[in-house]
């Protein structure tokens, strides 16, 4: 491979975290209820794992649960807010461009008789504060909102759409899907006044198969599953401690390269954007996005499967939107009012702290190739 430069999609492990997995799997496999002293010594390495997925989120050890995915920690989030505010109304908040993990569960929620208000989007992605505070009821029982979106790179205003809500003087909860957000923009939970968030270990270093949901110091939701009590009786099950103890070395490492791997990935961003500019006039930003590791891309006219197979042969990898969707027309870009022919050419680039400007260059050389030998027709 020349350049992966899908890393919204999924990114490489790190070998530390691929080491503290081992070692977990290996040496430490004890199971963290077991009361003999190995036991006891894993459910320790469990907790201080636990503090260190904390610490990189930056809230207390005892408001993370962990779960199997971020798309895990968003059903869980939406369903259980609803759950706790059955007696107080059946209206929710969204917005118009999430991900499917919380599209798809308030779908569910609306097909059993919630009224579902989904904000919609300007021509940059952006939401309207006023449409969000316009939309609040006495009975809303949840606003979902996510802080990046993954398929644009926009950041959401968060912060400021919680803190109308809090104002509003509805029962409302507020949920943020940050699994695009965390290791990319500087926050915490409680900056950012959220009372649950999502996180993902597979889009920050660490393997496939571990989240982690925040839960607001104080706030009690049902469990996701009964049975043995773990996590706090939350989420039943035998820990996955091989996951956890990766996810934890993985955000150990992460946090400790943040703010280096945010400006590298924003030099990594700028030069690409300046060099599609001078030398590949056929492609062309989407939104300006602000998040450092995500750019939403068209070449207007062409068809993004082919383009990525092409670029593919080459050995670079992009996304034709979001990879969590294959086939099927982007949600979000119609939500943008993309004309048809913007929409069918969207791909997304995403970096890494560990992307580089060999990549970058791969991607550049494979677009020019891309737009010397591919007709818009014909494409
Ligand atoms: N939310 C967002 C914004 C995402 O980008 C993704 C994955 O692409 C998810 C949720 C789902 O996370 P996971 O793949 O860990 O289930």
């Amino acid at each position: 491979m020349n350049a992966y430069l899908d890393n919204a999609a999924t990114t490489r492990v790190w070998p530390e975290a691929a080491q503290a997995a081992l070692r977990a799997m290996t040496e430490d496999y004890f199971n963290p209820s077991s009361r003999y002293p190995s036991g006891t010594l894993a459910a320790k390495a469990l907790e201080e794992n636990r503090r260190k997925v904390a610490q990189a989120l930056g809230c207390q050890a005892k408001e993370l649960v962990f779960t199997s995915c971020g798309t895990e920690s968003d059903n869980w989030a939406i369903l259980s807010a609803v759950q706790k505010n059955a007696r107080r109304g059946t209206h929710i908040i969204t917005t118009a461009v999430e991900h499917h993990a919380v599209l798809e569960p308030i779908r569910t929620l609306e097909r059993s008789g919630y009224t579902v208000t989904r904000l919609p989007v300007d021509r940059q992605g952006q939401i309207n504060l006023d449409d969000l505070q316009n939309a609040l009821r006495e009975d809303t029982v949840l606003v979902s909102m996510m802080l990046v979106n993954n398929e644009l790179g926009t950041v959401l205003p968060v912060r400021e759409a919680a803190q109308i809500v809090k104002r509003s003087g509805t029962p409302a909860l507020f949920h943020c899907d940050a699994v695009q957000g965390f290791l990319k923009l500087p926050f915490t939970p409680r900056e950012l006044g959220v009372d649950l968030l999502s996180i993902s270990g597979h889009k920050v270093h660490a393997p496939k198969g571990i989240g982690a949901l925040y839960i607001r110091s104080g706030l009690k939701l049902p469990p996701l599953l009964t049975g043995g009590g773990q996590e706090g009786g939350l989420r039943s099950g035998t820990e996955p401690t091989a996951q956890i103890a990766a996810f934890a070395a993985a955000c150990e490492a992460g946090l400790a390269r943040r703010d280096e791997d945010i400006a590298h990935m924003r030099t990594l961003r700028d030069y690409t954007l300046a060099r599609l500019a001078e030398e590949v006039p056929q492609v062309s930003p989407i939104v300006p996005g602000d998040a450092p590791h995500i750019l939403a891309l068209t070449m207007t006219g062409y068809k993004s499967e082919v383009l990525v197979r092409v670029l593919g042969d080459r050995g670079v990898c992009v996304s034709a939107g979001s990879a969590c969707h294959r086939g099927k027309p982007s949600h979000v870009y119609a939500a943008l009012g993309l004309s048809r022919p913007e929409r069918d050419g969207a791909f997304r680039v995403s970096f890494s702290g560990d992307s580089t400007r060999a990549e970058v260059d791969a991607l550049i050389e494979g677009l020019k190739y891309a737009a010397a030998t591919l007709f818009p027709s014909m494409s």
